[in-house]
């Protein structure tokens, strides 16, 4: 990158935490903005547009292989943690509107991020990145391509992004299947199905049921099923779905209001629960990272993806910042080595946490390969309420006070490092 020279002046606004921020014009960026490409626009990448819009003297622009961006008729949950950051994202009042209406969050992050970021350019299909020490490249399927400073892969489960860099990853199909469905509310009406008004988890010993209304007159079940117990889920692609027409037979004898739910659903959809190994960074040659799926594959397991995939841009948002504030304090526009230091911060924030998560889901799954449909006894059902995977710490998450004692630890160590004497690099603080 080349800059014209910083111009440091007086005037500051207030950034986070009430601390100084250079607008792009006093730190001279306005002619040469560091140049951003977000791959992919599901919940990572939206979020990281919007967290990223706050940061000045950044110039994003939004990719997609999709011809549109609709939503697929499938219901999410989002948990309170990543509501957390998409309200202090100035989304509260939207999201609060959203309430039981999952399905619409990604078109308002969508929304959002085309707002900051301009329109997110489609049917651009990833097929290759490369990173260098003087940028990055991104090639398209169509032929063209994309060169700047640094690359957000957010292309999902499947990410080329992650192919480019890590060849040998592999993903693979779980023990279980998820299936979902949304239908008219008259579906239980018409059948005289009574189910509570809110959502509700329904364990079983190897399988489960979750109930749920969305926004008014629409209803959806999820059913969560070993694979064997579903003619053709093991060949089935993600996403790729298939109708399941006999569900009514796998919660036969389940509790009457559910079993008969079963019989009068209209056919699900299957998703396999595929899942991927942990990676050993979030960020490649300090100019790529890696986000939501693309950065870590767990299944359906815990119903987190999408939670995870929206702290993931936040927190991105809050280490560029970080790195931009800093460069703004010394009176300088940001370089490569910050992008780098931005990364750096990133995979301290999130490698850790999100790969706390995998290993959950990869032992939720050896686990469930292991159970069968016995009706557990007392001693059995208390066996597993104390030994079973506890996961309150990813609700409880709240990424921007780790991301604070990510800096804070850095500044400490920094600070130890020269009291000692010791050369702290310019990559990291
Ligand atoms: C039916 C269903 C229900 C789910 N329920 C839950 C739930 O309740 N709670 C939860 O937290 N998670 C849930 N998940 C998982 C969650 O949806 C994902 O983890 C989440 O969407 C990941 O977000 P992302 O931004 O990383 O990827 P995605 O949302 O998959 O977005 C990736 C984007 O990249 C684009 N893309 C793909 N390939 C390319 C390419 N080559 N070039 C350019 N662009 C590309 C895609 O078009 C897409 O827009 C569910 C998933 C499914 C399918």
């Amino acid at each position: 990158m080349t800059h014209t020279a910083p111009q440091p002046s007086s005037e500051k606004t207030e950034g986070r935490h009430g601390r100084p921020r250079w607008s792009a014009r006093d730190r001279g960026l306005q002619e040469h903005p560091v140049r951003i490409a977000i791959l992919g626009v599901g919940y990572a990448g939206t979020t990281a547009a919007i967290s990223l819009s706050q940061v000045p003297g950044l110039h994003v622009e939004l990719f997609d292989a999709a011809s549109e961006l609709r939503e697929i008729g499938a219901s999410i949950g989002i948990q309170p943690c990543a509501l957390r950051c998409l309200e202090k994202l100035g989304l509260g009042q939207e999201v609060d509107a959203l309430a039981y209406r999952h399905g619409e969050y990604p078109l308002l992050l969508v929304k959002h991020a085309e707002e900051k970021a301009g329109p997110v350019r489609l049917l651009k299909r990833v097929a290759a990145v490369k990173s260098s020490v003087e940028g990055v490249r991104v090639r398209f399927e169509d032929g063209t391509e994309w060169s700047g400073d640094m690359v957000i892969g957010s292309d999902g489960i499947r990410s080329p992004t992650r192919a480019s860099f890590y060849p040998d990853y592999k993903i693979g199909r779980g023990v279980s299947v998820t299936l979902r469905g949304v239908f008219p509310t008259s579906v239980l009406e018409d059948a005289g199905i009574q189910l509570p008004p809110e959502p509700c988890h329904w364990p079983g010993p190897d399988r489960s049921l979750f109930t749920s209304p969305l926004k008014p007159g629409l209803f959806t079940l999820v059913a969560f099923v070993p694979t064997r117990l579903i003619p053709g889920a093991d060949i089935v692609g993600w996403g790729a779905a298939t109708e399941v027409t006999d569900l009514a037979s796998v919660f036969k004898g389940w509790y009457p209001p559910l079993a008969k739910l079963c019989a009068v659903a209209p056919p699900l959809k299957i998703y396999p629960d595929w899942n991927g190994p942990t990676l050993p960074s979030l960020t490649v040659g300090g100019r790529v990272a890696l986000l939501g799926d693309a950065g870590h594959c767990h299944g359906g397991a815990f119903a987190a993806g999408g939670t995870l995939a929206i702290e993931d841009g936040y927190t991105l948002g809050l280490c560029v910042d970080e790195v931009a504030q800093r460069a703004a304090l010394e009176g300088r526009p940001m370089e490569g080595n910050d992008i780098a230091t931005a990364l750096s911060l990133f995979d301290k924030c999130r490698l850790r946490h999100v790969n706390r998560l995998v290993a959950a889901a990869h032992s939720l799954r050896d686990r469930r390969a292991q159970k069968d449909n016995h009706v557990a006894s007392e001693a059995e059902i208390n066996a597993y309420v104390t030994t079973h995977a506890d996961v309150a710490w990813l609700a409880d998450n709240d990424a921007e006070a780790v991301f604070d004692q990510v800096v804070a630890n850095e500044l400490l160590a920094k600070a130890v490092d020269e009291s000692l004497g010791r050369d702290t690099g310019t990559a990291e603080v």
